[in-house]
């Protein structure tokens, strides 16, 4: 080390300059403006392409948009979804059983990227948990009561990215 830079950080310890680099930081965010989001009560905006809790949605008319084509469940990373189906008296192929296993969920979008008939969805809920081992264990039945629940907010959330598709 040369005399110069040693004499250099001599003065700068002596006069204690990180110290009063560290204060002055402090000092600006003492008097800037709080953005601490008091949760749950305030909440951050949320894209529409935010990946939440998964729902199967239905027609206007109350059919299910569902046709039990498994490519949600093919294309799925996690194998998280697991679907049977059987041919209905009308001719139409349904679900039997549609299942998301939330605990291995990844959230990455392509059951809902992969869904021809824009059934499968993610929501922008993540207010949810569970207490105990298959809580998290989505069954049809579960995913149709999320989607029949929250439809118009799903609508929304597909109109407001529609234009990015
Ligand atoms: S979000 Fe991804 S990991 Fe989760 S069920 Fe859909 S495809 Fe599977
Ligand atoms: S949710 Fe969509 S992709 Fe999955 S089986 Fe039903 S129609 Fe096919």
């Amino acid at each position: 080390m040369s005399a110069v830079s040693s004499t250099f950080n001599f003065f700068k310890s002596f006069l204690l300059l990180e110290l009063v680099k560290g204060l002055a930081l402090t000092g600006r965010h003492f008097f800037a403006r709080n953005i601490t989001v008091q949760f749950p009560e305030e909440k951050t905006p949320l894209s529409p392409r935010f990946r939440g809790l998964h729902a199967l949605r239905r027609y206007e008319n109350g059919e299910e948009r569902c046709i039990a084509c498994k490519l949600c469940e093919a294309v799925c990373p996690a194998m998280a979804i697991t679907i049977e189906s059987d041919v209905r008296a009308d001719g139409s192929r349904r679900t039997t059983r549609y299942d998301i296993d939330l605990t291995k969920c990844i959230f990455c979008g392509f059951c809902e990227e992969s869904c021809p008939v824009d059934s499968i969805v993610e929501t922008n809920i993540f207010e949810y948990h569970g207490e105990k081992r298959g809580d998290l264990y989505f069954t049809k039945d579960m995913l149709l009561a999320v989607g029949d629940k929250f439809e118009p907010q799903i609508a929304a959330q597909k109109e407001a990215d529609a234009k990015y598709r």
